[in-house]
């Protein structure tokens, strides 16, 4: 069976093709700047690279070139497009509706419509990418996975904020949390690894990347997790300013005369590492500059650390029983200052690295806690296509 993956972000496609009789990624590629100048695309099949610039107006146009390209007679891998089987697509928000991924119909893709609101960037540009799909490849079935649906597992306690009850009841105001199919996959490596029955695996998955958001799974299943109704909550990130005072939003609005739009700005684009430093959102540079002496670029550095070890720590309050700490994403699988810096701190639960392994490169995935640490630690990569894959042929089969 091969499948296609498609990730569509508002000027980006990423895809996927798999073949799932050994899940191997027979290419992948990346359209750029779409609606834009200078839109591209770009595709690797294993060490080969192509890349290919023109004018992509939309996202109808960027899936018809991902599959011109896939079946492109000299830098190809498949020599008709119906060779593809099914279509997975990453979606943002799913809301409270979907608890799994789901067969694409007409009513979730309404249903992905009602939820724009809450993620008026993304899941926009995740329906075009849907449809452009189904018009190229008609009557392939198409999977719909969602950001938001592992963390539908949270119990009330945890997804409610203290607002009116009303707030939620009538318009959803609640907490979703994101990168669920990565701590998903996550999850279900470290049962493997550690050799524990999912439905028995407590973990802290930390995810860190662009954006950054921490899990606590409670027996396989989301109990809770830093982010929010949207991906700005929880953790500083790259440029997102995370969890701050509620209050600071209407002092810039009525004290600063900042316009909602220009507030969403600044928390979305401005802040985070990338604000507090002013130097970048990219924590290599970030190091690089407090090396060189930049004092506000450790501070960024500092922050980060620090809340993402206090989200640790007060998840492990709520799961009692930890088995381990994981790393993913950029940072988590590649900064190892940076899991040595959270952890540190973390020795109060009994958290002890081995800094001989953390330190190492190679391979990514490893357990990194010395071996008479409480709780194991683990750098886990984590794979969000192979899983969105899995999700799609499980569905379409
Ligand atoms: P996204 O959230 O967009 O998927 P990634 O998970 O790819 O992002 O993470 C990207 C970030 O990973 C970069 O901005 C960079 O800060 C960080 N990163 C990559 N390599 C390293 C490294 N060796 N040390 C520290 N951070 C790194």
């Amino acid at each position: 069976m091969k499948i296609l993956v498609i990730n569509c972000g508002s000027s980006s496609l990423k895809y996927q093709l798999f073949d799932m009789d050994n899940e191997e990624v027979m290419a992948k590629g990346l359209v750029e700047r779409i609606g834009i100048e200078g839109s591209r695309l770009e595709q690797e099949v294993g060490d080969a690279e192509w890349a290919q610039e023109t004018a992509i107006p939309d996202h109808n146009k960027a899936v018809q070139l991902v599959f011109a390209a896939l079946t492109d007679a000299e830098h190809g891998v498949i020599s008709d497009m119906n060779e593809i089987d099914a279509v997975g697509h990453r979606v943002v928000h799913g809301g409270e509706k979907f608890t799994d991924s789901i067969l694409i119909d007409d009513a979730v893709i309404a249903a992905i419509e009602q939820y724009i609101p809450f993620s008026p960037l993304h899941n926009p540009a995740n329906l075009q990418g849907i449809k452009a799909a189904q018009e190229a490849l008609p009557g392939k079935p198409n999977v719909a996975v969602f950001d938001t649906s592992f963390h539908q597992s949270m119990p009330a306690e945890n997804y409610m904020y203290a607002l009116p009850y009303e707030l939620y009841k009538e318009h959803g105001i609640r907490r979703y949390g994101f990168h669920g199919t990565s701590h998903h996959f996550v999850t279900l490596r470290a049962a493997e690894l550690m050799d524990i029955p999912v439905d028995q695996l407590n973990i802290i998955s930390c995810h860190l990347g662009n954006g950054s958001s921490v899990t606590a799974v409670k027996n396989g299943k989301s109990y809770i997790t830093s982010m929010g109704q949207t991906p700005l909550a929880g953790v500083p990130m790259g440029t997102r300013c995370g969890d701050i005072d509620p209050a600071i939003v209407t002092f810039l609005q009525n004290q600063l005369g900042k316009s909602a739009k220009e507030v969403d700005t600044i928390m979305n684009k401005e802040s985070g590492v990338a604000g507090i430093s002013g130097v970048s959102s990219d924590f290599r540079d970030l190091e690089n500059a407090s090396k060189d002496g930049n004092e506000r670029a450790q501070l960024a550095l500092d922050m980060f650390h620090a809340r993402v070890r206090e989200t640790v720590a007060g998840y492990a309050a709520d799961l009692g029983h930890v088995d381990a700490i994981t790393f993913t994403g950029g940072i988590g699988e590649n900064g190892a200052g940076d899991r040595s810096a959270i952890c540190k701190g973390l020795e109060i639960m009994g958290v002890k690295l081995d800094e001989s392994i953390n330190g190492q490169r190679k391979p990514k995935e490893k357990k990194i806690s010395a071996e008479d640490s409480a709780i194991q630690v683990w750098v886990i990569p984590t794979n969000e296509e192979l899983m969105i894959a899995r999700d799609t042929m499980r569905l379409a089969k």
